[in-house]
């Protein structure tokens, strides 16, 4: 009745694409917050397949669902919490950003615990004042992190940070800001191989940039990281279509009211189609009245108000049945709404519509590993 459709073979393509356009260097795939509602261990397969380098997950707990899920691709998690006790994570063969003194020792804490080598990324601030050391906490970090290389605790495997997306001037002094922090760490007499600061939007603006690895998220899923560029120009190709099936119609009387508030009233005798997906399912409420959905090919307003589990469209004199396909977004290539039109409607982005899609939508998967 409520689908999420996922083409893999899109994600897996598109992961081909970013990783032409970063000039080959090692990909890290992120799929924190299942996949950015595409679902996490399904999309980590593809790419597994598909050769990725790395997975990236925030937390911890995502990634041991992923080793539990038979995954054996290297996978880094970077946001832990206060009294994380890392020593699951060290069990499973999970690398950790870390940003502080604290967590460094906790880390080498579970790697006397479990007796395994910690392979860390030390994350510092370049500007985005999110988590990584600040420049004051930087030289504190990396003293500490010799002293438990030294001791056998952990591997410095990388040095990472993350650009704000402000715009140009900034990016360009955080990517300054960045090779100074990565200076300073060989310069005191650390080593280790890889450097990685670009998501998306940094790795398809600042070639200069790329290092030897770029964390990719919202790109593989075939959305531009850009409201004022779409995906297509980047060759992408947008992997989850969410539909569902009409499931009543009926004719009504011009001058009626419809759904809640009576956003919308009829201008004329017209057929009414209820489609069975809410704001529970993630679709925003803020979208009433701006969205647009595709039904048999043909582009209607969400014109009344979505409600938790459903919202009607007002098709005139068309001839739509029960049963018939509803798109709420998808490939515009396939000329239906895309998810920056409902992000625009919503006013947000589109990380947040395939993010936030959920509920009681089932997901189903084009291209899954047999
Ligand atoms: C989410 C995230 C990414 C991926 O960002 P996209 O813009 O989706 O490519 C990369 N790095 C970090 C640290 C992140 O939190």
């Amino acid at each position: 009745m409520r689908n999420l459709i996922i083409d893999l073979d899109a994600i897996a393509y598109n992961l081909g694409v970013m990783r032409q356009r970063a000039g080959g260097v090692k990909v890290c795939g992120v799929v924190k917050a299942n996949a950015y509602g595409h679902g996490m261990v399904e999309v980590a397969r593809k790419l597994e397949e598909a050769g990725v380098d790395y997975l990236g997950v925030a937390d911890v707990a995502e990634a041991l669902e992923l080793r539990r899920a038979g995954i054996d691709a290297p996978i880094l998690a970077w946001l832990h919490d206060p009294h994380e006790m890392f020593v699951e994570a060290l069990n499973e063969g999970i690398e950790l950003g870390l940003a502080n003194e604290d967590h460094l020792a906790r880390v080498a804490a579970a790697a006397e615990i479990t007796g395994r080598l910690a392979r860390v990324h030390l994350k510092v601030d370049t500007g985005l004042n999110r988590n990584g050391a600040s420049a004051a906490e930087w030289e504190g970090v990396l003293r500490q992190a010799r002293a438990l290389v030294a001791e056998g605790f952990i591997q410095v495997v990388g040095i990472f940070s993350h650009l704000s997306s402000t715009g140009e001037a900034e990016d360009l002094a955080q990517i300054a800001r960045f090779d100074a922090a990565v200076e300073f760490a060989r310069e005191s007499g650390l080593q280790f191989e890889l450097r990685h600061l670009t998501a998306s939007d940094g790795s398809l603006n600042y070639p200069q940039a790329q290092y030897e690895m770029v964390r990719i998220g919202v790109a593989l899923y075939g959305l531009s990281p850009f409201a004022d560029h779409d995906s297509k120009e980047y060759g992408l190709r947008p992997a989850m279509t969410a539909t569902a099936n009409v499931t009543q119609v009926k004719r009504v009387p011009a001058g009626e009211g419809v759904s809640y508030g009576y956003l919308h009233r009829t201008a004329a005798e017209t057929t009414l189609a209820l489609v069975p997906v809410g704001y529970a399912e993630g679709l925003p409420r803020d979208a009433s009245g701006k969205a647009s959905v595709s039904i048999n090919g043909k582009t209607y307003p969400i014109s009344s108000r979505i409600a938790m589990d459903q919202f009607v469209i007002d098709v005139g004199n068309d001839d739509v049945n029960m049963g018939d396909l509803v798109t709420i977004f998808g490939d515009p290539a396939a000329g239906v709404p895309s998810a920056d039109e409902l992000a625009a409607a919503a006013d947000t982005i589109n990380y947040e519509i395939v993010t936030r899609m959920g509920g009681r939508f089932k997901r189903t998967y084009l291209g899954d590993l047999d």
